[in-house]
């Protein structure tokens, strides 16, 4: 599996997908990506060091993925990314975080504050649609507002082509990500180990009708194959925490 790439394009910077003890909720019901764990930290730590070891600090950012949220992983992986920024002259490193352990946040963004790195918080909300999020999605948010959810979040993941979404689901779910948050993911469902599968149809009308709109914007990322990013692959579902 392919766990280091660099982005080129929109907000450049490098990616490492590193691996921890495990996504704690697991639950949702379109992912499978976080069976990428392992519980010994030991291992863990020598497999991320491998990966960071690649960084090259060549666009002074970084985004560290884990399947899973960023305190999942061991305190010396932590430790290495710190080192590795200040090695690599990497002033933002951008970390995933399910809503479960939003009040970790800030301690999280004090220890790099400390060293002078700058830390973006990525969320994988999939939709602000209340219902379909926590009913058919089970992502574990409870009925948080964009509000809230901005109160530990920087960036958001979406995830669209699920039977039931429509365009004007995913238009208003990309709106209301651009208005309160910095920057958005879109992720493409891929067929993968679980019962979800993606909807061709719904697909399709992102493709043809949402898509185009917002390819050039700076602040959307899109990703129509979970790979897209240069990283995983395999059976996992590369989204969001
Ligand atoms: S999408 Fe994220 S939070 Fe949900 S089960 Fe997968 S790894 Fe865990």
């Amino acid at each position: 599996m392919e766990r280091y790439s660099v982005l080129k394009d929109k907000n450049p910077r490098e990616i490492v997908l590193l691996r921890g003890s495990g996504c704690k909720w697991k639950r949702c019901t379109f992912c499978d990506y976080h069976l990428d764990y392992c519980l010994d930290e030991e291992e863990n730590y020598n497999l991320n060091a491998q990966v960071l070891s690649k960084v090259t600090g060549i666009y002074n950012k970084l985004e560290v993925i884990n399947s899973g949220s960023f305190c999942d992983l061991d305190n010396k992986t932590m430790d290495l990314i710190i080192k590795t920024c200040e090695e690599k002259n990497i002033s933002t490193v951008h970390f995933e975080c399910h809503y479960i352990h939003h009040r970790e946040v800030p301690t999280l963004k004090e220890k790099f504050k400390e060293h002078s790195i700058n830390v973006r918080i990525k969320t994988g909300v999939e939709t602000f649609d209340v219902d379909y999020r926590e009913n058919v999605m089970k992502k574990g948010f409870g009925k948080s507002t964009p509000e809230k959810i901005r109160t530990y979040a920087d960036e958001v993941c979406l995830l669209f082509g699920l039977t039931g979404q429509t365009e004007n689901s995913m238009k208003n779910d990309i709106e209301t990500g651009l208005k309160y948050f910095d920057r958005v993911c879109v992720n493409i469902m891929n067929d993968n180990t679980t019962n979800v599968k993606p909807d061709n149809s719904v697909i399709k009308v992102f493709a043809e009708k949402i898509a185009p709109n917002y390819i050039d914007n700076d602040r959307v990322d899109i990703l129509m194959e979970n790979t897209d990013f240069g990283v995983g692959g395999e059976s996992e579902e590369q989204t969001n925490d």
